[in-house]
């Protein structure tokens, strides 16, 4: 019997959540100074302690261990959040996140694998950090440096390190300041991925997943033609979006008349 794959057509609009991950220190053994040594052994490997997920203009979701009925202070586990994390992506097309590459799916990643979760999707990846040194040329990439350059707004305050030994001991002033402060940097990485979204010449085209015609970026039909893109054996209608400011190239080519060759 000759099995036929059955192809799916499917139009939707593209699902993108912006994600911040919080997570545990290492635990270790060492000897002599905490700044000269090497660790001996490991006690625990760093979890997530907590995350926060927004859809693209829509619902957010910000959740700590804490959160967790079986949660117990002093001890981390972080099976359910990391249950909860992939039923997420599990609906994304697109991810967004300040050093999501480098940091939050690779750690996100190794708890998935950990847990003995399969891939949850395929998604794309972007990365406002990658993004933001791309597109400018400033002293800092951290995140509360370019939300105060760009005015979008600012990370929030905390006492730093502690915050994260008194969430250990299970002190719920300092969850809710860690929730806080999750919050808070989700928000603040979405403004500015839309900040920096019309500059990004590497976009995944939205109106492919919705089919319609508009801005690539922001999905926007209110565009106009604005000359030719030329590439080197072919030219382009040129438009920019009227909402965003992004450029972009239709994506049918520009008849070119062909003269006859002179040298016959
Ligand atoms: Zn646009």
């Amino acid at each position: 019997m000759v099995m036929k794959e059955m192809v799916e057509r499917q139009i939707k609009e593209p699902q993108i959540l912006t994600i911040d991950i919080e997570t545990s220190p290492h635990t270790g053994y060492f000897w002599g100074h905490k700044w000269q040594t090497g660790i001996l052994e490991f006690i625990e490997y760093g979890q997530i302690i907590g995350f926060s997920a927004k859809w693209l203009k829509g619902n957010q979701i910000t959740k700590t261990l804490i959160d967790y009925k079986d949660y117990r202070p002093g001890k981390m586990n972080d099976q359910k959040i990391v249950k909860d994390i992939h039923k997420l992506i599990e609906k994304a097309d697109i991810l967004i996140g300040h050093n999501i590459k480098d940091f939050d799916m690779r750690y996100i990643n190794s708890r998935f694998l950990k847990h003995n979760l399969n891939p949850p999707t395929t998604y794309k990846l972007i990365d406002t950090k990658t993004e933001a040194k791309r597109i400018m040329k400033l002293s800092s990439y951290k995140l509360d440096d370019l939300g105060d350059y760009l005015s979008i707004g600012n990370k929030m305050q905390h006492e730093g390190f502690s915050m994260w030994l008194k969430c250990r001991e299970g002190d719920k002033k300092a969850w809710n300041r860690m929730k806080k402060y999750n919050h808070q940097d989700t928000i603040l990485t979405e403004k500015l991925y839309l900040k920096l979204r019309p500059y990004m010449n590497n976009h995944p085209s939205l109106t492919i997943y919705s089919e319609k015609e508009g801005c690539p970026t922001c999905t926007s039909d209110h565009v106009q033609r604005r000359g030719v893109y030329v590439t080197k054996v072919n030219k382009f209608p040129r438009y920019q979006c009227q909402d965003c400011g992004h450029w972009y190239r239709g994506s049918k080519s520009l008849k070119i008349d062909k003269k006859p060759d002179s040298n016959i």
